[in-house]
């Protein structure tokens, strides 16, 4: 066992597995609280049935009462528009099932594999590529995590390990420990990656059991969050005090801050949204590191922003800020050895 590092102070909060719990699931009710009971009738029903709402309180706080186009609210309310079947747009649109191994392990590229963690996430994202994603057979947790480790074990061609799901951290502290303590037992490895909307979302989860547990690792740390527009990063035009504290404390554990976005059609499709995203990570610590062009997955056509405009975007944003704001605009191509530049 290795001693944990000094913690630094902690946000108070409530305890993020009741925040999960308390978390929105009803639609008509969510959209009453912010005043937009007339959206009621624009509401998804294949897609809510299939991918249903959840969203925690704690984001719900950033959105704008009374804005039916708020960008937070379009990026987790299941609208009609899901429910419109457009041709190539397909349950597995950037070829994962195929290249999972029955482990819940992904490797595509390199150096790198991705352990599909878990299946559960604190929101559902109407644009997520992994909606339809057959985690119950995917997932690589509990029994399972033993194949799955045996597998990185083995392969000394890796080394950084990202988990991913669903979001990792939505697992409980004992299990993440369980598998970072495994991984860092593995010679081979440099590099932790954990993808998650949590710090974003539900904040509280960057708690003082985690914290701990990241900074005892010997690997090197990385955490993508995932926010794609300023306005979840802000509350009356300041950092959100609590997600801003999640992130300096997950700094201080030693990890890498970074962030990678979905081009949204209606969320974040323009220069001044991406600039304003930009700017709210930088005040935050976050560098942007990926612009994902949407994986043309079912239900989610109507986010979808063509390349040329995409491309557009992207130069703008280069005129009006430093290089080192500016997002890497990519595709994900099945069977390519990396993400593709657009
Ligand atoms: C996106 C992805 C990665 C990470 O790619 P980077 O370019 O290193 O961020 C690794 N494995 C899989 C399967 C991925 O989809
Ligand atoms: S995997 Fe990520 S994008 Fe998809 S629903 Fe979960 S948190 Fe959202």
């Amino acid at each position: 066992m290795i001693t944990a590092s000094p913690l630094p102070a902690q946000p108070v909060g409530v305890d993020w597995r009741q925040q999960w719990r308390e978390a929105e699931r009803d639609s008509v009710r969510l959209l009453s609280r912010l005043g937009l009971d007339f959206l009621a009738e624009r509401l998804a029903n294949a897609g809510l049935r299939d991918f249903p709402l959840l969203v925690p309180a704690s984001f719900i706080e950033r959105m704008r009462p009374g804005d039916p186009n708020d960008p937070l609210l379009r990026q987790i309310l299941p609208m009609d528009d899901e429910d419109r079947l457009v041709p190539g747009f397909v349950d597995d649109a950037v070829g994962d099932v195929r290249a999972l191994t029955a482990n819940g392990v992904l490797q595509k590229y390199r150096g790198r594999a991705l352990l599909i963690a878990t299946g559960s996430c604190a929101v559902h994202c109407r644009y997520c590529f992994r909606r339809h994603f057959p985690y119950a057979e995917a997932t690589a947790a509990a029994a399972r995590w033993g194949a799955a480790l045996e597998q990185l074990r083995g392969d000394r061609s890796i080394n950084e390990v990202i988990l991913s799901g669903g979001d990792p951290l939505s697992l409980s502290d004992a299990k993440l420990a369980e598998l970072i303590d495994a991984l860092d037992a593995m010679p081979h490895l440099r590099t932790l990656r954990i993808h998650s909307r949590l710090p974003v979302v539900l904040p509280a989860r960057v708690d003082a059991g985690l914290l701990s547990l990241l900074g005892r690792s010997r690997l090197r740390k990385v955490v993508v969050i995932h926010a794609n527009h300023g306005n979840e990063l802000r509350l009356h035009n300041q950092p959100h005090a609590e997600t801003a504290a999640a992130l300096a404390a997950l700094h201080d554990q030693g990890c890498t801050l970074l962030n990678q976005a979905v081009l949204l059609r209606g969320v974040n499709d323009s220069v001044d949204a991406l600039a304003g995203l930009s700017e709210a990570l930088f005040d935050v610590g976050v560098m942007p590191y990926y612009l994902h062009q949407l994986d043309r997955v079912r239900g989610a056509a109507h986010f979808e922003v063509d390349d040329a405009t995409a491309v557009h975007l992207i130069d703008s944003l280069r005129t009006r800020l430093p290089g080192y704001l500016i997002p890497r605009l990519v595709r994900e191509v099945p069977g390519a050895a990396s993400k593709t530049p657009i």
